[in-house]
């Protein structure tokens, strides 16, 4: 049984006091939801606040990015120790906006993930493809080539994938469940000529205009495993109210 895992991506929204606001509005709406994996993942600067509010209780936290170097001269960027230092859990690592805004490729993306875990750190690891991509049938290509590039020599302990088609986030356009379901499906078995039967256990959520009126739908599908939310994880009753899909 794959237990659920929902989380939040807060992209670059949320200063310190709103995540406090946020975190002190959303835990005790959570606190006795005991059968879902719940992520934040506010953005570096309400890192360390969030780390501190989340102690000790059934929310994880996570970064939404970082860099594969431990430490040295690289101005703005930030390792997966200081990350850890925060009380953070998680790193989201090969969003779409990363890879489209900053140009991170497989082979990059694939030593964040090694560096990652080298460190400690469990990675949600983003695929999905573009509009064109799907309409001109390379669909299944892109999503193959993300799996065995981002993964290469990466095992499935602290592993976390999640596929988000690009034409589906913050578009308010969600896949159907169907296509959801197709594609999960489709990484999964990827996925198993990777990691063979291991492939079962690993999670796979949805990402693309989640909301509380469609998660339910979109869980209810058997590759489905959870959900990763951007816009609708903003405030904290529609976040509570997707962690409490059933
Ligand atoms: C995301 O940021 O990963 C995402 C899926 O955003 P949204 O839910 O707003 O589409």
């Amino acid at each position: 049984m794959r237990r659920p895992f929902i989380s939040a991506n807060w992209k670059m929204y949320k200063t310190t006091g709103e995540t406090r606001d946020f975190i002190n509005a959303f835990l005790p709406a959570v606190k006795s939801v005991s059968d879902v994996d719940i992520v934040l993942a506010p953005p570096f600067t309400s890192l360390a606040a969030a780390g501190e509010l989340l102690k000790g209780t059934n929310v994880d936290l996570s970064a939404q990015n970082m860099y594969f170097e431990a430490e040295g001269a690289y101005t703005g960027e930030i390792s997966a120790k200081m990350i850890l230092d925060l009380g953070s859990k998680y790193v989201i690592l090969g969003h779409s906006e990363r890879r489209q805004y900053f140009g991170e490729t497989d082979e990059f993306l694939n030593k964040k993930v090694k560096a990652a875990r080298a460190a400690g750190l469990s990675v949600i690891f983003c695929i999905g493809e573009t509009l064109d991509e799907r309409n001109s049938g390379k669909m299944f290509d892109i999503i193959k080539r993300q799996v065995v590039g981002g993964l290469k020599d990466v095992d499935t302990n602290g592993l976390v994938i999640a596929y988000e088609p690009v034409w589906a986030i913050g578009t308010g356009v969600t896949a159907t469940p169907e296509q959801a379901q197709e594609a999960h499906k489709f990484v999964r078995d990827q996925l198993r000529n990777v990691y063979g039967d291991k492939a079962d256990d690993l999670r796979i959520l949805y990402g693309g205009s989640v909301k509380p009126d469609n998660v339910k739908e979109l869980m209810a599908k058997p590759d489905v495993d959870g959900a990763l939310v951007g816009g609708a994880s903003l405030k904290p009753d529609s976040f509570e109210k997707i962690v409490k899909f059933r």
